[in-house]
């Protein structure tokens, strides 16, 4: 290493990871660090979370130290995300959507979040995994049915710029799926999962069958499930199947990233006032008995369920208010995902209290309270040195001209 290098490395001591309460140096987030003759300080980073709002941040922040010495950052991230085991080797994350008893709104959910990423510039694709009620390509507005390669690989269609298989595109016409039986689930699933050509992914949405069923567990026993994303609505009787669904996740190794309450209030379409309807609270009491974040709390909207119906996801209206719930909701889930994978990298548990989780001051659901403009700001300007064309390309990552290592 070359004193310059040397140097820059100390001084990326400065940049502190807003969760995991160290530096980035010394967390060990720094994997490579070089710099050219002509001053260019290339920096490889152990990020695994594109788009997330936290990494963006860090990422505009190193740009900042390499800026002060004169220097021009050209950063990248490692691949030792990479898990040689995965069927899926080019999918970063695989995210699972649930929730303990269905009409909570969990498709509704899946469906907008991956719309949502995918409008922050990630490369997203949704599995539509529940046989009970495959209703995906209809939520998406995708009617078309999927390709086939060569070697009988499915290939997905795409709606709003997400990639969509479903069960829907499995399941035989005279096959009853409520008479469907664990192994068949079993191998319809296995199937959606590897059987399709997903490409390179940063975020696999997976919408699970409600409960703690067959397919759960075959989606934790085939990919590595990054996390899972638990849904449910604000009425008391619906917190025991959460708390199951929470407990069935911890069995199994896979955290869960948050809760995400919906149809929490209702947004009258004619006064624009929030209402209560089914009470509140609920996502935020499960939330705070296992320690987990609120993601997210979704108001009951009627243009929600008439866009399920006709025009395509709300979240596709990007900058509308209307869709701003969602927006957020992608931003909690990819800084969550980022808090799992960079402790994950950092040899840190994922677990440990330390870890903010959940930070009172940044909190998604109250912007007002918060400077989000001022840090959106931020990242717009570090977004736009480079090619606001190409994130979502092959071989770029993270939102800020990050590209794979
Ligand atoms: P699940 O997948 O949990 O069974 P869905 O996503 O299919 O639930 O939602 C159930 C019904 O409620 C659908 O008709 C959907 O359009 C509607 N719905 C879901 N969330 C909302 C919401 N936030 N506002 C209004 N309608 C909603
Ligand atoms: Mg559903």
């Amino acid at each position: 290493m070359t004193i310059d290098e040397t140097r820059l490395r100390e001084r990326l001591r400065n940049v502190e990871d807003p969760r995991l309460g160290a530096d980035i140096v010394s967390l060990g987030l720094v994997d490579d660090l070089r710099i050219t003759d002509d001053g260019i300080a290339e920096i490889t980073l152990a990020f695994n979370a594109p788009y997330s709002p936290d990494e963006m941040a860090m990422g505009n922040r190193i740009r900042d130290v390499v800026a002060e010495l004169g220097l021009e950052a050209s950063l990248s991230v490692s691949l030792s995300w990479q898990n040689p085991d995965s069927p899926l080797p080019k999918v970063r994350n695989v995210v699972a959507v649930a929730s303990g008893k269905g009409g909570v709104g969990k498709t509704t959910v899946a469906t907008n979040l991956a719309v949502a990423l995918a409008e922050a510039g990630a490369r997203v694709g949704l599995l539509d995994g529940d046989i009970y009620g495959p209703n995906v390509p209809q939520m998406i507005g995708v009617d078309a049915e999927p390709g086939l390669t060569e070697d009988g690989q499915l290939v997905p269609p795409e709606g709003y710029g997400v990639k969509m298989v479903s069960m829907a595109f499995l399941a035989d016409e005279e096959t009853d799926p409520a008479m469907l039986r664990g192994p068949m689930v079993d191998k319809l699933l296995t199937q959606l999962i590897e059987g399709v050509e997903w490409g390179t992914l940063d975020y696999l949405l997976v919408d699970l069958p409600p409960g703690t069923g067959d397919a759960q567990l075959t989606l934790m026993q085939t990919v590595p499930v990054t996390g899972a994303v638990v849904v449910t609505t604000p009425e008391n009787i619906a917190l025991e199947d959460v708390r199951k669904g929470i407990r069935m996740f911890s069995e199994h190794d896979t955290p869960v990233l948050g809760i995400v309450e919906n149809m929490s209030t209702f947004r009258c379409p004619s006064c624009g006032d929030h209402h209560e309807l089914y009470g509140s609270g609920g996502g935020r009491k499960v939330a705070a008995e296992y320690d987990l974040p609120l993601l997210g709390e979704i108001p009951m909207d009627p243009e929600i369920r008439a866009r399920n119906d006709a025009d395509g996801p709300l979240a596709a209206l990007g900058d509308s208010p209307a869709a701003e719930p969602f927006g957020e909701l992608a931003d909690a889930v990819a800084d969550q995902v980022g808090i799992k994978n960079r402790a994950e990298a950092a040899g840190i548990d994922p677990d440990d209290p330390d870890i903010e989780r959940v930070i009172p001051s940044d909190s998604y659901l109250e912007p007002s309270e918060t400077d989000t403009a001022a840090s959106k700001d931020d990242e717009t300007s570090g977004a736009s040195t480079g090619d606001p064309e190409t994130p979502s390309g092959d071989g770029v990552s993270g939102g800020l001209d990050i590209t794979d290592g």
